[in-house]
């Protein structure tokens, strides 16, 4: 048995930081409880929330009712009487979460910039959840251990080359630090005209989550922001999601021009329904400004994504 957290450590420790007792209860966990659940009735429970006829019990015991596995043990379940080394041995370790960087090293070469939506709902039984991570970093008192991976967004070697970043939400992370050292080239290198930066954001509500509202539309004044595309979903009566901009007459041709000639570069990043629309969006668009077959249009983006000049980041929430 190998342990992969700084140890000795307390048991608080261990259950707080490295153990997920609060995450999601799963089949597999609930099963090696079994043997330790003392008392009848209980025990009739978990037989009945584990039998294969019950899958849907169990899912609803998570996604409806929210519950983890202390909330097990201490209502459902609390006749179990299992050893803290055998909780250790069954529940899973806490896993990393990511977050993209939204600022430029050339920029703040001393510090690292994320963009964090805290995940906030309420369970059908109306027990209110915070995410673990995303409410963990808005607590007082922050102690965790961070690691670093190489990115995958990579600006063009030429500043020359067109970039249109589609990153609605949080999915405007990587776009910021994109913009940042966009700006940062241009000042350095002074071309006589200016690079092509194109943006596509969106959020429920232009008054409510417009997050870098300032900077973007500093941006957009400066003409670091070449193109500004906003979709407010919700203030409108008909939604409006950056998939339903990019097909509009116009930005359609404005997009093909960008990519068919003059190598533009594209980058999206948030949910993943969104990047599989904003796929749908661009064959659509290669389709019906450029005379594609589906098949045609859909193995051009597949050429661009292994050109390495449609790059995806998306996460389901
Ligand atoms: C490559 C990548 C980049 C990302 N970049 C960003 C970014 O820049 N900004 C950003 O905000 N996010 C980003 N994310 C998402 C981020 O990593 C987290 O997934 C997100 O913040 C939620 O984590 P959390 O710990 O707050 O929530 P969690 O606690 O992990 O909860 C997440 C979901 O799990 C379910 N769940 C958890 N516990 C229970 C339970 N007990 N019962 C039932 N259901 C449960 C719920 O459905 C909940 O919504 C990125 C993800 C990836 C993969």
């Amino acid at each position: 048995f190998q342990i992969s957290f700084p140890s000795p450590c307390t048991v608080r420790e261990a259950l707080t930081l490295y153990y997920d007792i609060q995450g999601p209860v799963k089949q597999a966990l609930l099963k090696h409880l079994i043997p330790y659940v003392t008392d009848a009735e209980q025990l009739a429970w978990l037989n009945n929330v584990l039998h294969k006829d019950n899958r849907a019990v169990l899912k609803a015991l998570s996604e409806e009712h929210g519950k983890n596995l202390v909330d097990l043990l201490t209502n459902e379940l609390s006749s179990c009487k299992i050893p803290l080394s055998d909780i250790l041995h069954i529940v899973p370790f806490i896993q990393p979460r990511y977050y993209t960087i939204s600022s430029s090293s050339s920029v703040h070469p001393d510090n690292v910039h994320v963009t964090i939506s805290i995940t906030e709902f309420e369970f059908k039984n109306g027990k209110n959840f915070t995410g673990l991570t995303s409410g963990y970093v808005t607590s007082d008192c922050i102690n965790a251990r961070v690691f670093v991976r190489p990115s995958s967004f990579r600006l063009p070697a030429q500043l020359s080359t067109p970039i249109v970043m589609i990153g609605p939400g949080t999915g405007l992370a990587p776009m910021r630090a994109l913009l940042q050292e966009r700006k940062f080239q241009q000042a350095a290198q002074k071309p006589a005209t200016a690079p092509k930066n194109v943006l596509f954001f969106g959020c429920k509500h232009r008054n409510v989550d417009y997050i870098y509202r300032d900077e973007l539309e500093a941006y957009q004044k400066e003409g670091v922001l070449t193109s500004y595309y906003t979709a407010f979903s919700r203030d409108t009566k008909n939604k409006v999601y950056v998939q339903n901009l990019m097909t509009q007459p116009d930005t359609a041709k404005e997009l093909l021009s960008l990519l068919i000639d003059q190598g533009a570069y594209v980058y999206v990043c948030g949910a993943t329904a969104m990047g599989t629309d904003v796929m749908a969006a661009f064959v659509k668009i290669f389709q019906e400004q450029n005379n594609m077959s589906a098949a045609q249009a859909t193995a051009f983006v597949k050429e661009l994504q292994d050109k390495g000049r449609y790059v995806q980041e998306l996460w389901t929430a």
